[in-house]
């Protein structure tokens, strides 16, 4: 894959995270922290609040989900899919 922002190639990877208990991380707009005191704190009510879940996935317990990297500008470009 090529980067969008500088055209050179992107390195295919996946994300993880050290620990085992943490399975997903998410987006969320700005506009939604503006306004809210707290973060949805389960997958669905973050989907409800037009956020988008992350998962993990290391390939190993844990299906891998990919996303490349912009090893020249830093970029990332990721899979937004939820968990099956
Ligand atoms: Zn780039």
């Amino acid at each position: 894959m090529q980067c969008p922002y500088c055209g050179k190639e992107m390195t295919k990877g996946f994300l993880g995270v050290e620990s085992s208990r943490v399975s997903w991380t998410f987006w969320l707009e700005h506009d939604y922290l503006m306004k809210h005191t707290f973060l949805p704190v389960t997958k669905k009510k973050m989907q409800e609040a037009g956020g988008y879940v992350i998962p993990f996935g290391n390939g190993i317990n844990t299906a891998p989900n990919t996303f490349y990297v912009c090893r020249d500008c830093g970029k990332m470009i990721g899979d937004l899919k939820t968990e099956p």
